[in-house]
C-alpha cells in the first residue's frame, strides 16, 4: 500500500479561533495559519493522539490531492497529545446544515442546487480517478464556500463585497467533498475495499451490497451520491426519515425494493433530475451510472434550465 504522509506544520504557525463544528473524533475550529509569508483562514480538526489513526490517513490522502471540488489540507501538527489537521476553510459550512437553515427564509433555487451536485460529481470523479473510495459521501460531508472567496485574512473585506455581488448574480457556491476519514485506496486485486464492521456505519447512505458484505467501491460511492442528491434537493432532509437504522437495513437489502416510495420526488423536481437519483440507487451495482456519466447529465440539465428560466 502506498504511504502518504501529510506535511508537518509547526504549532507556532497557527492560531485556533472559535469552534464551528464537531464530529465523532473531536471538534472543528476556525483558525488562522501563517504559511509561505501569508496568513490564511483555515478549519482546524482537533483530535487526541490515540484516536488519530484515521485523521493521519485522512490528512495524507487529502494533502496529495488538488482539485477545486475536494477540500484541501494545509498539513498536520501534532503537539503534546493533540493532533491538528489544517484544512481549507469553507465559510458556508456543510450543505446539509446550510440548506436546512435557508429552506424557510430564502430557499436555494433549484438551478443552484443542481450546480452544487455537478461540482460534487466532479470531486468524486477526481477521487475515483485517483483510485480512492470515499465511503462516506453525504450532504453533511459536502462543504460550501462563497464563490471567489479569499481566505487570505487581508482580503476578507473584499470577500464580503464579492459575496453580495454573487448573491445578486445568483452564482452557485463552490462545493467541496470533505471528510476523507473513511476514504481508502481501492484494492487493485479485489476491486473492493472492506468497511470496518465495528465502526459506526452510515447505513442510510449505504448501498445494499455494502450493507450485506461490507464491500465498498465506486458503485457504492455512486449509490451514496444518489442519496446525497436527494438530501440536497430536499434542502437537507434526513433520508428514510420515518425509519430506524435497523429498518433501513431490512428495507435496503430487499431486492424488490421500490426506493421511490421512500426517497420521494417533490412536485417541482423535473423528471430528469429525479431519474438521476433512481439510477444511482439501482439495486444492481452494474446498473448505476459512473461519475463521468453523472457530470454529463448535470451539465445538460443545467444548460437546459438556463434556456428556460431567467435566473
Ligand atoms: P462524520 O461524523 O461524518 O465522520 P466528522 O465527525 O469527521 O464527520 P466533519 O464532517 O469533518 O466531522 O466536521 C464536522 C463539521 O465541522 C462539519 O459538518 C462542518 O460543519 C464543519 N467543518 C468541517 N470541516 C470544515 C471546513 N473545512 N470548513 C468549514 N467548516 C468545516
Amino acid at each position: 500500500e502506498m504511504q502518504k504522509s501529510a506535511k508537518p506544520i509547526d504549532r507556532d504557525s497557527f492560531t485556533i479561533l472559535e469552534c464551528i463544528g464537531s464530529g465523532q473524533f473531536g471538534t472543528v475550529n476556525k483558525g488562522v495559519v501563517f504559511l509561505e509569508n501569508q496568513s490564511s483562514i483555515c478549519a482546524i480538526k482537533v483530535t487526541k493522539m490515540d484516536s488519530g489513526d484515521d485523521i493521519l490517513k485522512e490528512a495524507g490522502i487529502m494533502q496529495s490531492f488538488t482539485h477545486a471540488n475536494v477540500v484541501r489540507a494545509f498539513g498536520l501538527c501534532s503537539d503534546s497529545g493533540d493532533i491538528f489537521l489544517l484544512l481549507e476553510f469553507c465559510d458556508l459550512g456543510d450543505a446539509q446544515h446550510h440548506l436546512a437553515s435557508l429552506s424557510q427564509s430564502d430557499p436555494v433555487p433549484m438551478r443552484i442546487k443542481i450546480m452544487i451536485l455537478e461540482q460534487v460529481a466532479c470531486g468524486m470523479k477526481y477521487l475515483d480517478d485517483m483510485k480512492i473510495v470515499h465511503r462516506d459521501i453525504a450532504a453533511r460531508n459536502v462543504l460550501l464556500q462563497t464563490p471567489n472567496s479569499h481566505n487570505s485574512v487581508v482580503r476578507y473585506k473584499v470577500c464580503i463585497a464579492y459575496f453580495l455581488h454573487n448573491a445578486f448574480l445568483c452564482r452557485p457556491p463552490r462545493a467541496k467533498v470533505s471528510d476523507l476519514g473513511l476514504a481508502r485506496e481501492l484494492d487493485e486485486h479485489s476491486q473492493y475495499t472492506k468497511t470496518s464492521q465495528s465502526a459506526q456505519l452510515p447505513v442510510r447512505w449505504m448501498a445494499p451490497e455494502n450493507i450485506m458484505d461490507f464491500k465498498a467501491n465506486q458503485a457504492t460511492d455512486v449509490w451514496a451520491f444518489g442519496i446525497t442528491a436527494w438530501e440536497i434537493l430536499s434542502n437537507g432532509m434526513m433520508p428514510f426519515e420515518s425509519l430506524k437504522n435497523k429498518e433501513v437495513i431490512v428495507l435496503l437489502t430487499n431486492p424488490n425494493l421500490n426506493i421511490s416510495t421512500y426517497l420521494m420526488k417533490q412536485d417541482h423536481w423535473s423528471d430528469d433530475i429525479y431519474r438521476i437519483i433512481l439510477d444511482c440507487t439501482a439495486f444492481e451495482p452494474d446498473d448505476r451510472p459512473s461519475f463521468d456519466m453523472l457530470i454529463n447529465d448535470f451539465t445538460r440539465i443545467v444548460r437546459n434550465l438556463g434556456r428556460l428560466t431567467v435566473d
